[in-house]
């Protein structure tokens, strides 16, 4: 039963009664209804968004310590960065130097993470931007150090092979002391004594009387022994790890290609022959695929100072 509404009528000036149909009735309490549910429907969205719950509350501390706590591994992974770089420099600068390996090329080094693909299913999270790059920086980081530790199993190696390397590379002069006249010519550019012409003399000539022995300057292997233009009868010996030697304008030759020789070893005779002026060998090294001057490598059989008059005598003849 709904409550009964009066009507004050001015003329009468008595109450009446007002009296509704039943539709008027049922849209007053639907009406009713609908503002009751929207105010509900309003203070329910206003708690929603407005009042955390005790959850959500403890939720956002938890984020805000979670980020702190991101942005201070980024932080550490920077300086971590750091030290890798200067384990990189190092090795590349003295370690591998040491053992004539080539320094690590820096696209090697510097590994490339192609675009943010790779990290496409962090860009939902809130704070991605802090998590991709920290998670970057990571990824970058344990490339590099995976090569770095490439290249120190690298110079382990080497070092293992040291023994070996001191044996194969050329380190004494090609001819006895006693059988030695001095240089006719030293290593770089020169008037070519026979041809006139200024060219690169990429050897040192070293006088002797003919037949004198020519001595393999370390252990290797007879890559060629024969007859090559100008050098006349020439012996070339591969010594590995990058090194080989040359031995021109011989007499006899007395290895063949493929043989195994030893420093010391006796493998020609000076002679004159090819374009020469007179008995003497011309001796080349060449460290991977370019001439040095031989001299540099003549220090297991002088003293210091003989070594340097041999080194200052090889420049400025
Ligand atoms: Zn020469």
């Amino acid at each position: 039963m709904g409550k009964t509404s009066y009507h004050f009528n001015r003329q009468t000036l008595t109450y009446e009664e007002v009296r509704r149909s039943i539709g008027q009735k049922i849209w007053v309490v639907l009406k009713q209804l609908i503002i009751g549910i929207g105010i509900g429907v309003v203070l329910f969205v206003f708690a929603i968004y407005a009042v955390d719950s005790p959850r959500e509350q403890q939720l956002k501390k938890e984020n805000k310590l979670l980020l702190a706590q991101y942005g201070v591994l980024s932080h550490r992974i920077d300086e971590y960065q750091k030290v890798l770089d200067d384990l990189q420099e190092r090795d590349d600068q003295l370690y591998r130097a040491i053992f004539n390996a080539d320094p690590i090329p820096i696209s090697i080094r510097r590994p490339g993470f192609g675009g943010t693909n790779r990290y496409e299913h962090l860009l939902d999270i809130s704070n991605s931007e802090l998590v991709i790059s920290t998670t970057k920086k990571l990824d970058v980081m344990t490339k590099e150090m995976y090569v770095q530790s490439n290249s120190y199993d690298e110079l382990i190696k080497l070092i293992k092979q040291k023994e070996q390397r001191m044996n194969n590379i050329p380190a004494i002069r090609p001819l006895s002391g006693k059988d030695m006249k001095g240089i006719s010519s030293g290593y770089g550019m020169r008037v070519h004594p026979i041809l006139g012409d200024l060219k690169m003399h990429t050897g040192i000539d070293l006088n002797a009387e003919s037949g004198s022995p020519i001595y393999a300057t370390g252990n290797g292997t007879v890559e060629s022994s024969g007859w090559e233009g100008g050098y006349g009868n020439c012996v070339l010996i591969n010594h590995e790890f990058g090194f080989k030697s040359l031995y021109g304008h011989c007499k006899d030759l007395l290895v063949r290609r493929g043989e195994k020789v030893k420093r010391g070893q006796k493998i020609a005779t000076v002679g004159m022959t090819g374009i020469a002026s007179g008995n003497h060998v011309h001796y080349e090294v060449q460290v991977k695929g370019r001439y040095d001057n031989p001299a540099k490598y003549f220090f297991m059989d002088l003293s210091p100072e003989e070594y340097s008059e041999m080194l200052y005598l090889a420049e400025h003849r």
